[in-house]
Protein backbone atom coordinates (compact mmCIF):
# COMPACT_ATOMS: atom_id res chain seq x y z
CA UNK A 1 0.00 0.00 0.00
CA UNK A 2 1.53 3.24 -1.70
CA UNK A 3 -1.21 5.60 0.92
CA UNK A 4 -3.46 5.34 4.08
CA UNK A 5 -6.68 7.41 3.45
CA UNK A 6 -5.68 9.13 6.24
CA UNK A 7 -2.88 10.89 4.76
CA UNK A 8 -5.02 11.84 1.79
CA UNK A 9 -7.89 13.33 4.40
CA UNK A 10 -4.32 15.66 5.54
CA UNK A 11 -3.67 16.59 2.42
CA UNK A 12 -6.64 16.97 0.90
CA UNK A 13 -8.99 18.65 4.19
CA UNK A 14 -12.03 18.83 1.96
CA UNK A 15 -13.75 14.96 1.70
CA UNK A 16 -16.39 13.25 2.22
CA UNK A 17 -17.53 12.45 5.69
CA UNK A 18 -17.82 8.58 5.06
CA UNK A 19 -14.40 8.22 4.38
CA UNK A 20 -13.20 4.99 5.42
CA UNK A 21 -9.32 5.44 7.07
CA UNK A 22 -8.58 1.84 5.92
CA UNK A 23 -8.94 2.27 2.28
CA UNK A 24 -5.86 1.05 0.63
CA UNK A 25 -4.43 3.26 -2.33
CA UNK A 26 -1.81 1.49 -4.58
CA UNK A 27 -1.48 4.00 -6.95
CA UNK A 28 -2.06 7.48 -7.89
CA UNK A 29 -2.87 8.44 -11.79
CA UNK A 30 -4.06 10.89 -14.20
CA UNK A 31 -4.61 8.72 -16.80
CA UNK A 32 -8.26 7.19 -17.11
CA UNK A 33 -6.95 4.29 -19.28
CA UNK A 34 -4.63 3.02 -17.55
CA UNK A 35 -6.01 -0.19 -15.69
CA UNK A 36 -5.10 -0.20 -11.74
CA UNK A 37 -5.90 -1.63 -8.44
CA UNK A 38 -7.12 0.57 -6.04
CA UNK A 39 -5.42 3.06 -7.52
CA UNK A 40 -6.86 7.36 -6.83
CA UNK A 41 -7.67 9.19 -9.86
CA UNK A 42 -6.46 12.99 -10.18
CA UNK A 43 -8.66 14.31 -13.44
CA UNK A 44 -6.26 17.30 -14.84
CA UNK A 45 -7.40 19.82 -16.81
CA UNK A 46 -5.14 20.48 -20.06
CA UNK A 47 -5.94 22.88 -22.44
CA UNK A 48 -7.11 19.89 -25.03
CA UNK A 49 -8.83 17.74 -22.73
CA UNK A 50 -10.80 17.44 -19.69
CA UNK A 51 -9.91 14.41 -17.44
CA UNK A 52 -12.68 15.21 -14.90
CA UNK A 53 -14.46 13.68 -18.13
CA UNK A 54 -13.30 10.41 -17.65
CA UNK A 55 -13.59 9.67 -14.27
CA UNK A 56 -16.42 6.68 -15.29
CA UNK A 57 -13.66 4.94 -16.93
CA UNK A 58 -11.05 5.64 -14.52
CA UNK A 59 -13.37 3.69 -11.71
CA UNK A 60 -14.15 1.05 -14.31
CA UNK A 61 -10.65 0.41 -14.37
CA UNK A 62 -9.85 0.26 -10.99
CA UNK A 63 -9.55 3.58 -9.22
CA UNK A 64 -11.31 3.68 -5.65
CA UNK A 65 -11.29 7.39 -5.11
CA UNK A 66 -10.95 10.34 -6.95
CA UNK A 67 -9.83 13.86 -6.54
CA UNK A 68 -12.32 16.53 -7.90
CA UNK A 69 -11.96 20.18 -8.98
CA UNK A 70 -14.77 22.07 -6.66
CA UNK A 71 -15.82 23.88 -10.00
CA UNK A 72 -16.94 20.79 -12.13
CA UNK A 73 -19.94 18.88 -11.68
CA UNK A 74 -19.93 15.07 -10.16
CA UNK A 75 -21.65 12.78 -12.58
CA UNK A 76 -24.47 11.28 -11.50
CA UNK A 77 -23.47 8.16 -12.08
CA UNK A 78 -20.69 8.21 -9.40
CA UNK A 79 -21.84 6.41 -5.97
CA UNK A 80 -23.29 9.02 -3.78
CA UNK A 81 -20.98 7.19 -1.13
CA UNK A 82 -17.83 7.05 -3.38
CA UNK A 83 -14.96 8.69 -1.74
CA UNK A 84 -13.73 12.03 -3.53
CA UNK A 85 -11.39 14.54 -2.26
CA UNK A 86 -12.03 17.94 -3.09
CA UNK A 87 -9.72 20.55 -4.39
CA UNK A 88 -9.96 24.02 -6.01
CA UNK A 89 -7.23 22.88 -8.63
CA UNK A 90 -6.53 19.18 -9.42
CA UNK A 91 -2.97 19.85 -10.84
CA UNK A 92 -1.89 21.71 -7.51
CA UNK A 93 -3.51 19.22 -5.45
CA UNK A 94 -1.39 16.82 -7.72
CA UNK A 95 1.84 18.20 -6.68
CA UNK A 96 1.29 19.51 -3.05
CA UNK A 97 0.27 15.73 -2.35
CA UNK A 98 4.00 14.66 -3.81
CA UNK A 99 5.33 17.42 -2.20
CA UNK A 100 3.56 15.57 1.61
CA UNK A 101 5.04 12.23 0.15
CA UNK A 102 8.32 13.38 -0.68
CA UNK A 103 8.69 14.67 2.79
CA UNK A 104 6.84 12.06 4.55
CA UNK A 105 9.31 9.22 2.72
CA UNK A 106 12.22 11.81 3.32
CA UNK A 107 14.95 9.99 0.60
CA UNK A 108 18.49 11.57 -0.71
CA UNK A 109 16.63 13.80 -3.56
CA UNK A 110 19.19 14.40 -6.34
CA UNK A 111 17.04 16.87 -9.13
CA UNK A 112 18.77 17.09 -12.30
CA UNK A 113 18.36 20.21 -14.86
CA UNK A 114 19.88 21.53 -18.23
CA UNK A 115 19.15 22.21 -21.61
CA UNK A 116 20.29 18.95 -23.17
CA UNK A 117 21.85 15.39 -21.23
CA UNK A 118 19.23 15.88 -18.27
CA UNK A 119 17.79 12.29 -19.33
CA UNK A 120 21.16 10.71 -20.17
CA UNK A 121 22.71 12.23 -16.44
CA UNK A 122 19.47 10.70 -14.48
CA UNK A 123 19.89 7.42 -16.47
CA UNK A 124 23.94 7.36 -15.17
CA UNK A 125 22.92 8.85 -11.67
CA UNK A 126 20.56 6.44 -10.79
CA UNK A 127 22.75 3.50 -12.47
CA UNK A 128 25.60 3.97 -10.29
CA UNK A 129 22.94 4.59 -7.04
CA UNK A 130 21.35 1.52 -7.80
CA UNK A 131 24.66 -0.39 -7.17
CA UNK A 132 24.25 0.86 -3.20
CA UNK A 133 21.02 2.52 -2.76
CA UNK A 134 17.25 1.56 -2.75
CA UNK A 135 16.76 3.50 -5.89
CA UNK A 136 13.62 5.38 -7.75
CA UNK A 137 14.09 7.63 -10.98
CA UNK A 138 12.13 9.69 -13.02
CA UNK A 139 11.20 7.04 -15.79
CA UNK A 140 12.03 8.15 -19.36
CA UNK A 141 11.38 11.41 -19.76
CA UNK A 142 8.45 12.49 -16.79
CA UNK A 143 10.06 15.71 -16.11
CA UNK A 144 7.02 18.10 -16.26
CA UNK A 145 4.83 19.59 -13.66
CA UNK A 146 2.38 16.68 -13.97
CA UNK A 147 5.51 13.90 -14.84
CA UNK A 148 7.54 14.88 -11.36
CA UNK A 149 4.86 14.68 -9.27
CA UNK A 150 3.97 11.16 -10.34
CA UNK A 151 7.15 10.43 -10.40
CA UNK A 152 7.66 11.12 -6.89
CA UNK A 153 4.36 9.49 -5.91
CA UNK A 154 5.13 6.09 -7.62
CA UNK A 155 8.01 5.38 -5.47
CA UNK A 156 7.90 2.43 -3.24
CA UNK A 157 7.91 3.65 1.01
CA UNK A 158 11.61 2.16 0.87
CA UNK A 159 12.93 4.42 -1.64
CA UNK A 160 16.68 6.25 -0.11
CA UNK A 161 17.70 7.89 -3.07
CA UNK A 162 15.28 9.40 -5.46
CA UNK A 163 16.71 10.80 -9.01
CA UNK A 164 14.39 13.61 -10.69
CA UNK A 165 14.84 15.19 -14.36
CA UNK A 166 13.19 18.61 -14.41
CA UNK A 167 12.37 19.70 -17.70
CA UNK A 168 11.18 23.32 -18.56
CA UNK A 169 10.24 25.83 -21.43
CA UNK A 170 9.68 29.41 -19.80
CA UNK A 171 10.51 31.09 -16.35
CA UNK A 172 8.87 29.79 -13.14
CA UNK A 173 8.55 26.48 -14.05
CA UNK A 174 11.81 25.13 -12.62
CA UNK A 175 11.05 27.02 -9.58
CA UNK A 176 7.90 25.30 -8.97
CA UNK A 177 9.26 21.63 -9.37
CA UNK A 178 12.00 22.38 -7.18
CA UNK A 179 10.25 23.26 -4.23
CA UNK A 180 8.12 20.06 -4.50
CA UNK A 181 11.24 17.77 -5.10
CA UNK A 182 13.51 19.73 -2.78
CA UNK A 183 16.57 17.92 -4.02
CA UNK A 184 20.01 17.57 -1.96
CA UNK A 185 21.89 17.30 -4.90
CA UNK A 186 21.33 19.90 -7.97
CA UNK A 187 22.35 19.53 -11.19
CA UNK A 188 22.98 21.91 -14.01
CA UNK A 189 23.83 19.95 -17.01
CA UNK A 190 24.52 22.28 -19.69
CA UNK A 191 22.95 25.98 -21.38
CA UNK A 192 21.96 25.52 -24.82
CA UNK A 193 19.59 27.32 -26.61
CA UNK A 194 16.20 24.85 -26.21
CA UNK A 195 13.40 27.20 -25.80
CA UNK A 196 15.14 30.19 -26.58
CA UNK A 197 12.39 31.41 -28.20
CA UNK A 198 10.48 31.90 -24.87
CA UNK A 199 13.33 33.19 -22.61
CA UNK A 200 14.73 35.67 -24.81
CA UNK A 201 18.83 35.04 -24.19
CA UNK A 202 21.60 32.11 -23.16
CA UNK A 203 21.61 34.66 -19.94
CA UNK A 204 17.67 34.01 -19.71
CA UNK A 205 18.06 30.34 -20.10
CA UNK A 206 20.43 30.04 -17.52
CA UNK A 207 18.33 32.32 -15.35
CA UNK A 208 15.35 29.80 -15.61
CA UNK A 209 17.71 26.89 -14.73
CA UNK A 210 19.15 28.07 -11.98
CA UNK A 211 15.90 28.85 -10.56
CA UNK A 212 16.78 24.65 -9.30
CA UNK A 213 18.79 26.38 -6.53
CA UNK A 214 15.44 27.89 -4.75
CA UNK A 215 14.27 24.34 -4.03
CA UNK A 216 17.63 23.01 -2.64
CA UNK A 217 18.08 21.96 0.79
CA UNK A 218 19.91 23.88 3.13
CA UNK A 219 23.38 22.75 3.04
CA UNK A 220 22.95 21.61 -0.59
CA UNK A 221 25.29 21.04 -3.32
CA UNK A 222 24.67 22.47 -6.68
CA UNK A 223 26.78 20.58 -9.31
CA UNK A 224 27.25 22.95 -12.81
CA UNK A 225 28.69 22.50 -16.18
CA UNK A 226 32.06 24.55 -15.40
CA UNK A 227 33.10 25.04 -18.95
CA UNK A 228 29.84 27.05 -19.20
CA UNK A 229 30.98 30.60 -18.91
CA UNK A 230 27.16 31.84 -17.80
CA UNK A 231 27.65 29.34 -14.80
CA UNK A 232 30.85 30.77 -13.32
CA UNK A 233 29.43 33.52 -10.91
CA UNK A 234 26.29 32.38 -9.42
CA UNK A 235 25.00 34.78 -6.99
CA UNK A 236 22.65 33.68 -4.17
CA UNK A 237 21.62 34.10 -0.87
CA UNK A 238 21.49 30.65 -0.03
CA UNK A 239 24.08 29.05 1.58
CA UNK A 240 24.89 26.43 -1.18
CA UNK A 241 28.36 24.52 -2.44
CA UNK A 242 28.55 25.20 -5.60
CA UNK A 243 31.00 22.66 -7.91
CA UNK A 244 32.47 22.78 -11.36
CA UNK A 245 32.43 19.77 -13.40
CA UNK A 246 34.08 20.02 -16.96
CA UNK A 247 37.01 19.88 -19.11
CA UNK A 248 38.33 23.40 -18.38
CA UNK A 249 41.63 23.24 -15.95
CA UNK A 250 40.11 25.04 -13.28
CA UNK A 251 36.88 23.17 -12.64
CA UNK A 252 37.32 21.66 -9.17
CA UNK A 253 36.26 17.87 -11.03
CA UNK A 254 38.36 17.88 -13.98
CA UNK A 255 37.56 15.65 -17.06
CA UNK A 256 40.32 14.84 -19.37
CA UNK A 257 41.47 12.58 -21.92
CA UNK A 258 38.41 11.85 -23.64
CA UNK A 259 38.62 8.89 -26.29
CA UNK A 260 35.84 8.00 -28.32
CA UNK A 261 35.69 4.36 -29.28
CA UNK A 262 32.88 2.49 -30.71
CA UNK A 263 32.17 0.82 -27.58
CA UNK A 264 32.05 4.08 -25.93
CA UNK A 265 33.68 6.84 -24.09
CA UNK A 266 36.72 6.49 -22.06
CA UNK A 267 38.10 9.66 -19.79
CA UNK A 268 40.03 10.48 -17.38
CA UNK A 269 38.36 11.20 -14.29
CA UNK A 270 38.88 14.06 -11.13
CA UNK A 271 41.48 11.61 -9.45
CA UNK A 272 43.25 9.70 -12.59
CA UNK A 273 40.90 7.02 -12.48
CA UNK A 274 40.53 5.84 -16.03
CA UNK A 275 36.83 4.90 -16.66
CA UNK A 276 34.85 3.99 -19.73
CA UNK A 277 30.80 5.18 -20.27
CA UNK A 278 28.95 3.27 -23.03
CA UNK A 279 27.56 5.97 -24.66
CA UNK A 280 29.58 7.98 -27.83
CA UNK A 281 30.34 11.95 -27.04
CA UNK A 282 32.45 14.04 -25.14
CA UNK A 283 29.45 15.68 -24.00
CA UNK A 284 28.22 12.04 -21.93
CA UNK A 285 32.05 12.28 -20.28
CA UNK A 286 30.41 15.24 -18.51
CA UNK A 287 27.37 13.67 -17.96
CA UNK A 288 29.23 10.64 -16.13
CA UNK A 289 31.59 13.29 -14.34
CA UNK A 290 28.11 15.10 -12.58
CA UNK A 291 26.97 11.34 -11.82
CA UNK A 292 30.39 10.62 -10.03
CA UNK A 293 30.89 13.59 -8.56
CA UNK A 294 27.81 12.73 -6.66
CA UNK A 295 28.59 9.62 -5.95
CA UNK A 296 31.97 10.64 -4.27
CA UNK A 297 29.46 12.75 -1.80
CA UNK A 298 27.40 10.25 -1.30
CA UNK A 299 30.32 7.66 -0.60
CA UNK A 300 30.03 4.80 -2.99
CA UNK A 301 32.97 3.03 -3.36
CA UNK A 302 34.93 3.20 -7.02
CA UNK A 303 34.19 -0.27 -7.59
CA UNK A 304 30.32 0.39 -7.65
CA UNK A 305 30.59 3.82 -9.15
CA UNK A 306 32.46 1.91 -12.30
CA UNK A 307 30.17 -1.03 -11.95
CA UNK A 308 26.79 1.42 -12.33
CA UNK A 309 28.26 3.14 -15.33
CA UNK A 310 28.99 -0.06 -17.00
CA UNK A 311 25.43 -0.85 -16.20
CA UNK A 312 23.55 2.24 -17.99
CA UNK A 313 20.69 0.94 -19.77
CA UNK A 314 20.81 3.19 -22.71
CA UNK A 315 17.21 3.82 -23.33
CA UNK A 316 16.12 3.90 -27.71
CA UNK A 317 17.13 6.46 -30.27
CA UNK A 318 19.89 8.48 -28.39
CA UNK A 319 23.37 7.64 -30.06
CA UNK A 320 22.22 4.00 -30.62
CA UNK A 321 25.27 2.66 -33.29
CA UNK A 322 23.34 0.01 -35.81
CA UNK A 323 24.72 -1.52 -39.48
CA UNK A 324 22.50 -1.00 -42.09
CA UNK A 325 21.11 -4.17 -44.24
CA UNK A 326 22.95 -3.23 -47.40
CA UNK A 327 26.08 -2.55 -47.15
CA UNK A 328 27.02 -2.67 -43.39
CA UNK A 329 27.30 0.64 -42.86
CA UNK A 330 27.65 2.13 -39.51
CA UNK A 331 24.47 4.42 -39.03
CA UNK A 332 24.13 6.19 -35.87
CA UNK A 333 20.40 6.68 -35.23
CA UNK A 334 20.56 10.18 -32.81
CA UNK A 335 16.99 11.04 -34.33
CA UNK A 336 15.36 11.40 -30.81
CA UNK A 337 15.87 15.12 -30.60
CA UNK A 338 17.83 17.78 -31.25
CA UNK A 339 18.74 21.17 -30.12
CA UNK A 340 21.77 23.26 -32.01
CA UNK A 341 24.20 22.27 -28.92
CA UNK A 342 23.17 18.35 -29.25
CA UNK A 343 23.72 18.15 -33.00
CA UNK A 344 26.99 20.20 -32.65
CA UNK A 345 27.95 17.76 -30.15
CA UNK A 346 26.80 14.78 -32.33
CA UNK A 347 28.74 16.08 -35.06
CA UNK A 348 31.80 16.08 -32.71
CA UNK A 349 31.53 12.82 -32.01
CA UNK A 350 31.46 11.42 -35.65
CA UNK A 351 34.91 13.65 -36.55
CA UNK A 352 36.11 11.76 -33.88
CA UNK A 353 35.22 8.27 -34.58
CA UNK A 354 38.01 6.94 -36.26
CA UNK A 355 37.76 3.55 -38.44
CA UNK A 356 36.10 4.77 -41.33
CA UNK A 357 36.95 6.71 -44.69
CA UNK A 358 33.38 8.46 -45.38
CA UNK A 359 31.59 10.41 -42.55
CA UNK A 360 28.21 11.50 -44.03
CA UNK A 361 25.86 13.67 -41.64
CA UNK A 362 21.82 13.67 -42.53
CA UNK A 363 20.80 16.37 -40.44
CA UNK A 364 17.02 17.77 -40.67
CA UNK A 365 15.60 20.83 -38.77
CA UNK A 366 15.75 21.74 -35.19
CA UNK A 367 12.41 23.14 -34.05
CA UNK A 368 11.61 26.11 -31.24
CA UNK A 369 14.14 28.05 -31.57
CA UNK A 370 12.20 31.14 -32.51
CA UNK A 371 13.55 34.07 -34.36
CA UNK A 372 16.97 32.38 -33.39
CA UNK A 373 16.47 29.89 -36.06
CA UNK A 374 17.87 31.04 -38.69
CA UNK A 375 21.52 32.47 -37.06
CA UNK A 376 21.60 28.90 -34.67
CA UNK A 377 21.18 26.76 -37.98
CA UNK A 378 23.90 28.67 -39.93
CA UNK A 379 25.73 28.32 -36.62
CA UNK A 380 25.88 25.02 -37.17
CA UNK A 381 27.29 24.83 -40.30
CA UNK A 382 30.39 26.57 -38.42
CA UNK A 383 31.54 22.74 -36.68
CA UNK A 384 31.18 20.72 -40.04
CA UNK A 385 34.53 20.39 -41.57
CA UNK A 386 36.84 17.48 -42.50
CA UNK A 387 36.61 14.42 -42.23
CA UNK A 388 33.18 15.11 -42.80
CA UNK A 389 32.63 14.02 -46.09
CA UNK A 390 29.11 14.23 -47.08
CA UNK A 391 26.35 16.61 -45.51
CA UNK A 392 22.32 15.93 -46.58
CA UNK A 393 20.16 17.76 -45.26
CA UNK A 394 15.87 17.80 -45.10
CA UNK A 395 13.55 20.32 -44.11
CA UNK A 396 12.99 24.08 -44.08
CA UNK A 397 15.29 25.18 -41.82
CA UNK A 398 18.30 22.51 -42.12
CA UNK A 399 19.02 24.43 -45.89
CA UNK A 400 20.57 26.76 -44.09
CA UNK A 401 23.21 24.45 -42.81
CA UNK A 402 23.92 23.07 -46.36
CA UNK A 403 24.52 26.44 -47.65
CA UNK A 404 27.04 27.41 -44.75
CA UNK A 405 29.42 24.95 -45.21
CA UNK A 406 32.71 26.76 -45.50
CA UNK A 407 34.45 23.83 -46.47
CA UNK A 408 34.18 23.03 -50.17
CA UNK A 409 35.60 19.28 -50.57
CA UNK A 410 32.44 18.71 -48.41
CA UNK A 411 29.99 16.98 -50.53
CA UNK A 412 26.55 19.43 -49.37
CA UNK A 413 22.97 18.39 -50.47
CA UNK A 414 19.59 20.00 -49.91
CA UNK A 415 16.75 17.50 -50.10
CA UNK A 416 12.99 18.09 -50.78
CA UNK A 417 12.27 14.40 -50.01
CA UNK A 418 13.77 11.93 -47.77
CA UNK A 419 13.19 9.82 -50.54
CA UNK A 420 15.31 11.54 -52.37
CA UNK A 421 18.18 11.88 -49.87
CA UNK A 422 17.39 7.84 -49.03
CA UNK A 423 18.26 6.88 -52.89
CA UNK A 424 21.35 9.70 -53.04
CA UNK A 425 22.93 8.11 -49.69
CA UNK A 426 22.52 4.63 -50.54
CA UNK A 427 24.96 5.25 -53.37
CA UNK A 428 27.21 6.42 -50.78
CA UNK A 429 27.27 3.71 -48.16
CA UNK A 430 29.90 0.80 -47.96
CA UNK A 431 31.47 -1.01 -45.14
CA UNK A 432 33.84 1.51 -44.35
CA UNK A 433 31.01 4.43 -44.08
CA UNK A 434 29.71 6.21 -40.85
CA UNK A 435 26.59 7.84 -41.22
CA UNK A 436 24.13 10.43 -38.75
CA UNK A 437 20.97 10.75 -38.33
CA UNK A 438 20.11 13.90 -36.50
CA UNK A 439 16.72 16.54 -36.11
CA UNK A 440 14.25 17.73 -34.04
CA UNK A 441 11.90 14.94 -32.97
CA UNK A 442 8.87 16.16 -35.34
CA UNK A 443 11.33 15.76 -38.46
CA UNK A 444 10.79 11.69 -37.76
CA UNK A 445 14.18 10.67 -39.00
CA UNK A 446 13.66 7.52 -37.72
CA UNK A 447 11.47 6.32 -40.60
CA UNK A 448 14.96 6.63 -42.66
CA UNK A 449 16.86 4.85 -40.01
CA UNK A 450 14.31 2.07 -39.57
CA UNK A 451 15.15 2.12 -43.65
CA UNK A 452 18.43 1.56 -43.52
CA UNK A 453 19.31 -0.67 -40.65
CA UNK A 454 18.83 -4.46 -40.42
CA UNK A 455 15.93 -5.63 -38.38
CA UNK A 456 17.55 -5.85 -34.88
P1 LIG B 1 14.82 16.65 -23.14
O1 LIG B 1 14.75 18.14 -23.02
O2 LIG B 1 14.22 16.12 -24.41
O3 LIG B 1 14.31 15.94 -21.93
P2 LIG B 1 17.43 15.93 -22.16
O4 LIG B 1 17.99 17.16 -21.54
O5 LIG B 1 16.85 14.92 -21.26
O6 LIG B 1 16.40 16.30 -23.32
P3 LIG B 1 19.00 13.79 -23.30
O7 LIG B 1 17.75 13.09 -23.71
O8 LIG B 1 19.81 13.20 -22.22
O9 LIG B 1 18.67 15.31 -22.96
O10 LIG B 1 19.93 14.02 -24.57
C1 LIG B 1 19.41 14.71 -25.69
C2 LIG B 1 20.49 15.05 -26.67
O11 LIG B 1 21.48 15.92 -26.10
C3 LIG B 1 21.24 13.86 -27.19
O12 LIG B 1 21.16 13.96 -28.57
C4 LIG B 1 22.66 13.97 -26.69
O13 LIG B 1 23.56 13.62 -27.69
C5 LIG B 1 22.81 15.46 -26.34
N1 LIG B 1 23.54 15.67 -25.08
C6 LIG B 1 23.56 14.87 -24.01
N2 LIG B 1 24.30 15.40 -23.02
C7 LIG B 1 24.76 16.59 -23.45
C8 LIG B 1 25.58 17.62 -22.88
N3 LIG B 1 26.06 17.52 -21.62
N4 LIG B 1 25.85 18.71 -23.66
C9 LIG B 1 25.38 18.81 -24.91
N5 LIG B 1 24.61 17.88 -25.51
C10 LIG B 1 24.29 16.77 -24.79
MG1 LIG C 1 14.92 14.34 -21.05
Amino acid sequence: MLFTVKELKYVFTNHHESLDDSLAINRITTDSRLKTDHALFIPIIGDQLNGHDYVEQAIENGAVAIVWDEKEELPPSIPRDFPVFFTEDTTAGLQKLAAYYRDEINPIVIGITGSNGKTTTKDLVAAIMKTTYNTHATLGNLNNHIGLPLTILSMPRDTEVLVLELGMSGFGEIDVLTKIAKPDYAVITNIGESHIEYLGSREGIAKAKLEIINGLKEGGTLIVDGDEPLLQDIHTDDPVDIIRCGFNADNEFRLRDVDITVGGTAFTDAHGRHLQVPLLGKHHAKNAGFALQIAELLHISKEKREAGLQALAHSAMRFELLKSKQHQATVVNDSYNASPTSMKAAIEVIKQMEGFDTKILVLGDVLELGEYADQLHRSIADVISSPITHLYTYGEKAKLITENVQDSEIQCKHFGTKEALMSELNQHLTEMSLVLFKASRGLQFETMVEDIVMEQ
